[in-house]
């Protein structure tokens, strides 16, 4: 390489140009922020100039296999150049073209080094976008890479390089996950991740659906008519870590029995008021060393696997205390079931609180003293464990004749859910484990990875892939490996 000229370069360019910023620095130390914007815009400029001066005399020289498509040799047909946006701005430089006579096929060697998915960006500033857009808008992740890096790239150009930089991710997960789902039990245990790392001592798995505005319907639903519309995201997260005990969890009180056979008066229980009263005084913390998310318009059997996946990932199997966290939805029961049979499965104490809240609203009116008063009790019940209590007092309201249909509905929805989720219910016992019940987690899942990048005004009309694709660089940032992602999947490779 003729290093030779870059000296040359620096002496002759470099070097006056550095000589006559400082001649136009300003004297005083009250000019700090100028001198300090003044010096970044122009070393970049400087960075940017010398990157495509090196580009001009670095080697092209390659070696190439022959053609992709026949095999033909190809043959070298002089250098052309390329735009590129990087770190350092817009650089151009000029890589050589190869050609099959065969198939009159143009390629790029360099190009799958140089420029990141065949986009008009480098390798180095598609991690920037990607970042970014995992973030914000596509809009103002523009605007930022015009003042962050004086690079315009426009919207559609944001968009199309972070949303091929997830798909790219996903289809890789994607061809993982299909070959251990075809795999016998036995051939499946030796080709799965193991987790190396310090074991946790608690693991949570939770998963929550969320919607989505895209302009057209998610493939894996077969049979549904294809057209714009809200469609769900399954949104799951594995964690594990170690409970925080800072002394503010609550006691126990032994003498309860909690479970399903445990009627009970109508009023609440000893242990109820207080700082142990329900949904209040649980202070569930959690330690979290590694958390893997995701977000996916997938069927209910692949999000079982990309679940168990990840949990193999992170070591949930090792760890001593397992939970699945759910809504009680009976394909979250059947992948906990299938994939998680050793956890405890905890139905989320929110939504129980939902269904008790929308009776005691249709019975009692909304927010009236009576509403809270019902609503008050039957929290104390089940956060005590006294299912049976509760649903007493629920199937007692439904033997009143002037019921409408509208009540007499929420109370059967409200029945049955509480009915089937009883083994999901024993709080006492969750709370002495130190397990969480609320799932803060799930809500922080459907909020902070969904709605917060893919539900905003302005970010409708998603495509299904593309949606996905900007969720799983999200999802990566969501759990703190973002640069640890980007290294596994978009190192260079010769
Ligand atoms: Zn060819």
């Amino acid at each position: 390489m003729q290093k030779r000229f870059l000296n040359e370069k620096i002496h002759n360019e470099l070097v006056p140009a550095l000589e006559q910023l400082v001649e136009e620095l300003p004297d005083d130390l009250v000019e700090f922020s100028e001198v300090e914007q003044v010096l970044r815009v122009r070393f970049l400029k400087l960075a940017g100039d010398m990157l495509r001066g090196w580009s001009e005399v670095a080697v092209t020289r390659i070696s190439i296999p022959g053609c992709p498509s026949c095999g033909n040799t190809m043959r070298h047909k002089g250098l052309k150049p390329l735009t590129l946006a990087t770190t350092l701005g817009h650089v151009q430089l000029r890589r050589p073209r190869y050609r099959c006579k065969r198939c009159k096929k143009d390629i790029y060697p360099h190009d799958q080094r140089i420029r990141f998915l065949s986009n008009g960006v480098s390798l180095v500033m598609g991690k920037v976008v990607c970042r970014m857009s995992a973030d914000k808008p596509f809009a103002r992740a523009a605007e930022d890479l015009q003042e962050d890096y004086g690079v315009r790239l426009c919207k559609q150009t944001v968009e199309h390089v972070a949303e091929s930089a997830g798909k790219q991710i996903n289809a890789i997960e994607d061809r993982r996950r299909e070959t251990i789902q075809g795999l016998s039990p036995g051939e499946r245990l030796s080709a799965l991740p193991g987790a190396t790392d310090t074991p946790g001592k608690l693991a949570v798995a939770c998963c929550d659906g969320a919607m989505i505005h895209t302009g057209s319907k998610p493939k894996y639903l077969k049979n549904k008519a294809d057209k714009p519309g809200w469609y769900e995201v399954r949104a799951a997260s594995i964690a594990i870590g170690d409970p925080v005990h800072d002394g503010i969890e609550p006691r126990c009180n032994a003498s309860e029995k909690p479970g399903p056979d445990s009627p009970g008066p109508d009023s609440p229980g000893p242990d109820s008021p207080g700082p142990d009263s329900p949904g209040r005084g649980h202070h569930f913390r959690m330690n979290v060393l590694r958390t893997r998310s995701f977000a996916r318009f997938e069927s209910v059997a692949d999000v079982g696997m990309d679940m168990y996946l990840r949990a193999c990932e992170v070591g949930f199997f090792d760890a001593p205390l397992q939970c699945f966290l759910s809504d009680g939805a009976a394909w979250l029961r059947n992948i906990a079931e299938e994939h998680f049979p050793d956890a405890i499965p905890i139905l989320d104490w929110y939504h129980v609180t939902e269904y008790v809240c929308e009776v005691a609203a249709l019975l009692f009116g909304q927010g009236t003293a009576q509403a809270k008063r019902w609503i008050e009790s039957r929290k104390a019940e089940l956060w005590a464990g006294r299912i049976g209590a509760a649903l007493h007092a629920i199937t007692h309201q439904r033997k009143k004749d002037d019921l409408t249909q509208q009540q007499r509905d929420a109370l059967d929805r409200t029945t049955t859910y509480i009915d089937g989720n009883r083994d999901r219910m024993q709080y006492p016992r969750y709370r002495e484990l130190g397990l969480p019940i609320g799932s803060g987690r799930a809500e922080g899942l459907r909020k902070t990875l969904v709605e917060g990048r893919c539900k905003q005004s302005g970010m409708r009309n998603w495509t299904p892939p593309g949606a996905e694709g900007i969720l799983r660089l999200r999802a990566a940032r969501h759990d703190g490996i973002f640069n640890q992602t980007w290294s596994q999947y978009f190192t260079p490779t010769a």
